[in-house]
């Protein structure tokens, strides 16, 4: 068969090749018959039975999850299980087999579909995306009816690279995502899913190359071809010539070599060539993460997203987690960090973190009740978390960042509670530092343009550039719709992230980045020649920002990025940061002539 490319939505970075693996959409198969009055019952049984069975499957596989497994994993399994026992899959389709006298499969797909299509109506893209978690669990159960297990073949071993097997589905849940990651799963590729599916998101925490939204991949990719998945493009190669296969596998080695070469950068301190210090931290979404952020040898976290913690919380439990809870996972982060410095940054729920989705009422909920407002709207709740920040705080450096601020009010008040706070745990005799420094995100276009108000209130500040770009160029920054106006080089973003540089610097406060931009080692240098000392990142991209700053040299660095500032057109802004990239390696080539 001829060779051909399909192109989807990149979910991950990297290179898979391997040999196809289809896996079967278990709906496809379902055979549609009438049953007689008296089999009505046990129809319904086996149906029951089938659901009963997923549940246990569910509640093995949560059960069983490894310790390292990503904190998202969890909360997906919990919501196929709260999915499972709604009434519309429990009661209705029981009802269908009753009164339709449908076979059981039949009757679960027809609701299946009745459900599916009424979530096509919802506007709200992250919403709309839980119709794939609806179909996900439906596929299970029908899976279980029709007797056939969601069935990957073990690899057959080689060197457990090349023979390795890429899955192909119209779609895959999470938690089947994890029972294959301990076969030889190169990658995966999907018909469905935007860039905030689940799945998704669990492919990149994963670290696995993927991509998703591939329309009728599944129809088009035969069993057992073989395909090149090239994450960073979002493609995907069907049944590749010997020449692009060599070219790819080349590009494969290349990358394996350069990860494994990044390593003995660990301990190398983070000094450009000219000896300016950078300080290089880890962005964690859970307390564990600190290992990963200890092994890529951060200097320290630069951004804890406390709201993994209060997010797909078991229904039984409180709505928010206790003072102890949050205590307890605070302490295990700075206590993993070993005297290194933990940001701890106060909850951020709402917009595309809803702790709860059924709670989510507003229209546009990126400019809602949002992280600081949505705090300072619950005093008792947010006093609970800084109390637990604060006492941690006795058991290692801690910072407290601040989410979302836009007015001076909001500062003060927020500052009032954080007194409060200290107040309510010198009176219970309680340790806490009671020096903690307190900072702002900088996300909010106001909070960049009016700098000075928070320069006197504050003492770091942390640019969060995925929203301080929505935000700057109103774009939802989960809608794939408008992804490709997303643009971290835009003048006015360029303008922004200069200004609190400057203004930050020559105020004398620290200044860092933790948006995605930190981590982009394609913006690193533009960074530097900001004047930004501070980078905050997943531990994953952290060696590789090393590399660029080792070879990095600021003195060149500095005029060439003032150049780019003065660029009003975005042609010439790209072209000046691309020879950023180009000035630096024959920089760096010199560097090493003349070194060996
Ligand atoms: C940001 O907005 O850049 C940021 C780091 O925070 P989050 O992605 O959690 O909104
Ligand atoms: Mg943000």
């Amino acid at each position: 068969m001829a060779s051909f490319t399909l192109h989807g939505i990149s979910v991950s970075r990297g290179i898979a090749i391997g040999r196809a693996h289809l896996l079967a959409a278990a709906a496809l198969e379902v055979k549609h018959y009438l049953i007689a009055e008296e089999q009505i019952e046990a129809e319904v049984l086996r149906l029951k039975n089938a659901m009963a069975k997923v549940r246990e499957e569910l509640h093995t596989i949560r059960a069983d999850l490894p310790r390292e497994a990503p904190a998202e994993l969890a909360a997906f399994i919990d919501l196929h299980g709260l999915i499972l026992s709604d009434p519309m899959l429990t009661e209705v389709p029981l009802n269908i087999i009753r009164h339709r006298q449908y076979n059981a499969e039949w009757a679960l797909v027809t609701q299946i579909d009745e459900v599916s299509a009424q979530f096509d109506g919802i506007e709200d893209p992250y919403l709309r995306e839980r119709k794939a978690d609806i179909q996900q669990v439906g596929e299970r159960v029908l899976k279980v009816l029709l007797g056939s297990a969601t069935d990957l073949p073990v690899a057959d071993g080689g060197d457990g690279t090349f023979a390795s097997i890429i899955v192909v589905a119209h779609d895959i849940s999470p938690a089947d995502m994890l029972q294959f990651r301990d076969r030889a799963f190169a990658g995966f590729i999907t018909d469905l899913g935007g860039q905030n599916s689940h799945t998704a998101i669990v492919a990149r925490s994963l670290d696995i190359p993927a991509a998703v939204g591939m329309h009728n991949a599944s129809v088009l990719v035969r069993q057992d071809d073989l395909l090149i998945i090239d994450g960073d493009a979002g493609i995907v190669i069907v049944d590749p010539s010997p020449l692009v296969l060599a070219q790819y596998r080349q590009r494969q080695e290349r990358m394996q070599r350069d990860r494994k070469k990044l390593g003995r950068l660990k301990k190398t301190p983070a000094v450009t060539l000219d000896g300016t210090p950078i300080t290089l931290l880890a962005n964690i979404e859970l307390p564990n993460d600190a290992v990963a952020a200890m092994e890529a040898g951060a200097a320290g976290v630069g951004l804890f997203r406390s709201e993994f913690l209060f997010m797909g919380r078991d229904e039984r439990l409180e709505k928010f987690p206790t003072e102890e809870e949050q205590f307890a996972s605070y302490k295990q982060a700075v206590t993993l960090m070993k005297g290194r410095p933990v940001t701890i940054r106060t909850l951020d729920v709402g917009a595309d973190k809803p702790m709860d989705l059924a709670e989510q009422t507003s229209l546009n909920p990126a400019l809602g009740l949002r992280a600081i407002r949505y705090c300072l709207s619950e005093p008792q709740m947010f006093l609970t978390q800084l109390r637990a920040i604060l006492r941690a705080s006795a058991f290692g450096p801690i910072k407290l960042l601040i989410p979302m601020l836009a007015h001076a009010f909001e500062i003060d008040q927020t500052l009032g509670l954080i007194d409060q706070a200290k107040a309510q745990l010198r009176k219970s005799g309680q340790k806490f530092d009671a020096e903690i420094a307190i900072g702002a995100m900088i996300e909010i276009p106001a909070a960049a343009l009016a700098l000075p108000m928070f320069i006197k209130r504050l003492d770091f500040l942390s640019i969060g550039t995925n929203d301080l770009i929505q935000y700057t160029l109103a774009i939802d920054r989960v809608d794939h719709e408008v992804a490709h106006l997303y643009d971290p080089l835009h003048p006015a973003i360029l303008f922004l992230l200069a200004q609190v540089i400057t203004l930050g610097r020559k105020a004398g406060i620290p200044v860092s980045v933790c948006g995605e931009m930190a981590g982009d080692v394609r913006l690193t240098r533009l960074l530097l020649g900001m004047g930004l000392e501070e980078f905050s990142m997943h531990p994953a991209q952290l060696l590789a920002v090393k590399q660029e700053i080792l070879n990095s040299d600021l003195t060149m660095l500095t005029p060439q990025v003032k150049k780019i500032m003065r660029c009003t057109e975005p042609t010439s802004i790209a072209a000046g940061v691309a020879q950023l990239q180009e000035t630096v390696a024959t920089l760096s080539t010199q560097v090493s002539a003349k070194f060996g």
